[in-house]
């Protein structure tokens, strides 16, 4: 009788552990060197597939340039496993946080 609950303990668990363990959150920063505009794109995925992601906007940038956002990422911050658990990681260019080399 007992060894019934824990199969079902076991088909319960493992596809929550599977999914933990694909775990993904990463934090991409862009920024536009003709406005100055600074954005941050956090993206949370599973097994490399984004199920979340919210974007926002630090610096807003000078609107009365007319121009497309040249977004350039200048750092990206990444943690796998749940609460980073499994590695994480962060890069950033080091010469400026705008493509034209300006901090
Ligand atoms: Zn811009």
């Amino acid at each position: 009788m007992a060894t019934h609950h824990w199969w079902i303990l076991w088909f319960v668990s493992t596809p929550l552990i599977i999914a933990a363990l694909g775990l993904q959150n990463r934090r991409d920063a862009y920024s536009c060197h003709i406005c100055r505009a600074r954005k941050d794109l956090r993206t949370r995925s599973v097994w490399g597939v984004p199920v979340q992601q919210a974007e926002s906007e630090t610096v807003p940038g000078n609107p009365e340039i007319a121009h497309r956002h040249d977004w350039w990422r200048y750092s990206f911050a990444y943690s796998n496993g749940p609460y980073g658990t499994l590695g994480c990681g962060a890069a950033c260019h080091t010469e400026g946080r705008y493509k034209d080399g300006v901090y």
